[in-house]
């Protein structure tokens, strides 16, 4: 099944069962997560005209003849009296300006007399270095939209508004579990033929990154009985997530597992790193059950489970974000799946990191991110690919 046709059928999966528990969080929390509610501006922003420099306010019929007396002199933070007739104010940077200003001239644009009189050097139109009320955004406008990812930027927007608690998505809940007979947890001493669990903490914190609270159940042997009882501790969870166990060499003990829960949707996905994709349930919840390599669980979460979670959380933009980059290397033989290549960008230019192997994160550790190359095609040196930076998908 073609990466496109598979994200078709999970990310509909996923807006069939949004995840619906909604918290109220203060501002400084509520970085990475996701708003509930659409919401609308409280207050004009800026809420009262004000000047854009430090200079002179002034009405433009007052300019030609006599230079302007000083009325009044506006610091930030104070309010003005109306401008007076036949002279001008004192403003500076963020101070409300008189009722009455047509606009504002800057200081290095004018001349003192020796009264103190102002005289404006250069022509002038309405609105010069003026912010007028309401110029970035009206009461009751919209803000931000249901669905918006919170970063620092929006957090500011919030900020700016007054507003200092959100309506949230409450963190999903996820299982997370490796599997494999030759799997060693943190901490522990390899035995014969034993390899450290390194999937866990990278699919774990990606998790984290993306808002939700990780059940670990830890590593889990290829034993049915095993994984049941692991599961367990799966109560409560709104997904699960695996790797391994989902090819035949290991007794397919994951896909065993769900067979009993109903429909199981065995994907061999045209993904290199990847392939073997499981989807399916555990009584209720449903579980991924990505390959068991390393490069492979990378991929395929970045590509696959991200989306469908982001999708479950009410997210608009799932996809990873593609910008066109190019090669600096040819593909002389087109593959049978899309390919993820891991490349580092030099100049701009996509650079192949040496250790393209499904195995490896090693390659990926060097790498800026993934060159996307579809099934059955080859480029040349010089050619455009579409890239997805690691930064872009919570790897940075
Ligand atoms: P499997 O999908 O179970 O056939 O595993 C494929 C390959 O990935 C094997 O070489 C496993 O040893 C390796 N592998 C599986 N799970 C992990 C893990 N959690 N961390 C590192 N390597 C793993
Ligand atoms: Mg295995």
């Amino acid at each position: 099944m073609s990466v496109d046709e598979a994200l078709r059928q999970l990310l509909a999966l996923a807006r069939a069962t949004p995840f619906t528990a909604v918290e109220p969080v203060a501002l400084r929390q509520a970085d990475g997560r996701v708003l509930a509610e659409d919401l609308l501006a409280t207050i004009d922003l800026p809420p009262w005209a004000n000047s854009a420099m430090d200079g002179y306010a002034l009405r433009l019929d007052d300019l030609p003849g006599q230079p302007l007396p000083v009325s009044q002199a506006v610091f930030a933070g104070q309010a003005p009296g109306p401008l007076q007739a036949r002279t001008c104010a004192r403003v500076f940077t963020g101070a409300p300006v008189p009722d009455g200003t047509d606009c504002v001239q800057l200081q290095e644009n004018c001349v003192l007399d020796a009264q103190g009189r102002v005289s404006s050097l250069t022509p002038l139109r309405r609105g010069d270095n003026v912010r007028p009320q309401g110029n970035e955004i009206r009461a009751d406008a919209p803000l931000l939209a249901a669905g918006t990812v919170l970063n620092p930027i929006s957090l500011g927007v919030l900020a700016s508004q007054g507003i200092s608690q959100v309506p949230v998505l409450r963190r999903p809940r996820v299982a997370l579990l490796s599997s494999g007979d030759e799997l060693a947890g943190e901490g522990a001493v390899l035995g014969p033929g034993q390899i450290f669990d390194s999937n866990r903490v990278v699919l774990a914190t990606l998790l984290e990154r993306l808002g939700c609270d990780v059940i670990d159940l830890g590593c889990v042997p290829d034993d049915p009985l095993r994984l049941r009882t692991a599961l367990v501790e799966a109560e409560g969870a709104e997904l699960i997530i695996s790797s391994a166990g989902v090819s035949v060499g290991d007794a397919d003990c994951i896909g065993a597992l769900l067979r009993e829960g109903g429909e199981v949707k065995l994907w061999k996905l045209a993904i290199k790193p990847g392939k073997p994709f499981t989807f399916g349930h555990v009584g209720a919840v449903p579980l991924l059950g990505l390959p068991g390599n390393p490069g492979s669980a990378l991929v395929t979460f970045l590509l696959t489970a991200r989306p469908y979670l982001l999708a479950r959380m009410g997210v608009v933009q799932v996809e990873p974000v593609r910008v066109p980059v190019v090669a600096g290397f040819a593909w002389p033989k087109a593959g049978k799946r899309q390919e993820y290549l891991r490349v580092r960008l030099d100049g701009g230019r996509a650079r192949l990191l040496e250790n393209q192997s499904s195995a490896t994160l090693l390659s990926a550790v060097q790498g800026d991110g993934l060159l996307e190359v579809p099934a059955g095609e080859t480029f040349e040196a010089g050619d455009v690919l579409d890239f997805i930076a690691f930064a872009g998908v919570g790897v940075y």
